[in-house]
């Protein structure tokens, strides 16, 4: 019995060795990977090892999730719940997960934060990287609102029921940071205690660099070349997430369309605000909040922030004038 028992802990942790990370004796060791996921470039960096193992993994990892999550990809959870018909759908623990956590967010952001937004976005139909697109008709922009409200999304354990048969969900304003706790959650349990994520500018720090030090993380300038930086925080075990105008839009008339609606009225918001920039542990209220906040606008958007321990926010206006939540300059680098 003892045997067997010291023979299953030798296999255990022959096998963390084989897929964990096993720490070189060079700190400046680092291992990356790159790729295309969720509409977009994702990296991720391992440090103070050379072990391909875990990336690998990570990115099987974001195909799973891909694969659960995505609007476009037949067969997903999502693309079931928008063909349901209104019918009950059940989907994975982790959507399940996943949209209780976004109808929380609606509940705290009354209303700006809505994964029912989908209808609204098809019509817009904002296109990565190519900044065309049309204002569709106002009446359509109409139509297409009456479906959009999240307390039409039912969630009894794992079965998702659209109380509006017409209604869809889209998890763009939040899957991103989802998906970056989860493969944070998967290296921790493969001792791979520091490590960045970014999936597509959505950032999660792992841990600090192997000699101690934080992660510094770039704020990007709103409409300006991708390496001028408004800002540089230093992270530990913390999120970056910024949405903003200035990726995903389209200009008519000299007027620039962009890609974060606002539930109230179905256009994109207008509110003076170029971007802003959420600093959180969890990745996934970074993303939330990134969106929320943009909808809600400086004043509320940071009333919000305010509420919530361990949290912090930086609202750049079309001016580029700065607005800072109380805690945030502990974690700017000059
Ligand atoms: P990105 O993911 O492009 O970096 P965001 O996190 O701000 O930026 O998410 C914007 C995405 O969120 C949109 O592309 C769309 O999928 C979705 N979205 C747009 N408006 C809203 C809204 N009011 N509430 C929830 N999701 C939204
Ligand atoms: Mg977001």
């Amino acid at each position: 019995m003892k045997a067997k028992k010291q023979f299953s802990v030798l296999a255990l942790t022959a096998s963390v060795l084989l897929t964990g990370c096993s720490l070189t004796p060079d700190t400046n060791a680092t291992v990356s990977k790159t790729g295309f996921f969720l509409d977009t470039v994702v990296s991720l960096t391992l440090y103070g090892t050379k072990e391909e193992a875990p990336l690998n993994e990570c990115f099987l990892l974001l195909e799973t999730y891909e694969s659960l999550l995505s609007r476009t990809k037949e067969g997903s959870d999502v693309w079931k719940i928008n063909h349901s018909n209104g019918s009950p759908v059940v989907v994975s623990d982790e959507t399940a997960q996943l949209i209780q956590t976004a109808l929380d967010y609606s509940v705290r952001s009354d209303g700006a934060f809505d994964i029912t937004i989908a209808p609204l976005l098809d019509l817009w139909n904002f296109k990565p990287e190519q900044h065309e697109g049309t204002v569709p008709d106002a009446d359509q922009i109409q139509e297409a609102l009456s479906h959009v409200d999240y307390k039409n999304v039912q969630l009894d354990g794992t079965t998702v029921t659209l109380l509006d048969p017409q209604a869809s969900i889209d998890l763009g304003g939040i899957a991103k940071g989802y998906i970056a706790d989860r493969l944070r959650d998967y290296l921790v349990s493969k001792s791979c205690g520091s490590a960045l994520i970014n999936l597509g500018g959505n950032i999660l720090t792992v841990g600090e660099k192997p000699d101690g030090s934080a992660f510094r993380v770039g704020i990007r300038k709103p409409f300006s070349e991708s390496d001028k930086q408004l800002e540089t925080v230093a992270c530990k075990d913390r999120s970056v997430v910024t949405s903003g105008t200035y990726e995903r839009y389209f200009e008519q008339d000299g007027k620039r369309y962009h890609h974060i609606l606002n539930p109230a009225d179905g256009y994109p918001v207008e509110n003076g605000l170029a971007s802003v920039t959420i600093l959180s542990p969890a990745s996934t209220d970074a993303d939330a909040l990134s969106t929320a906040c943009f909808v809600l606008g400086a004043e509320k958007g940071l009333g919000l922030i305010e509420t919530l321990d361990g949290i912090e926010a930086l609202f750049v206006t079309d001016e580029l004038e700065e607005i800072a939540s109380s805690g945030f300059t502990a974690y700017t680098i000059s």
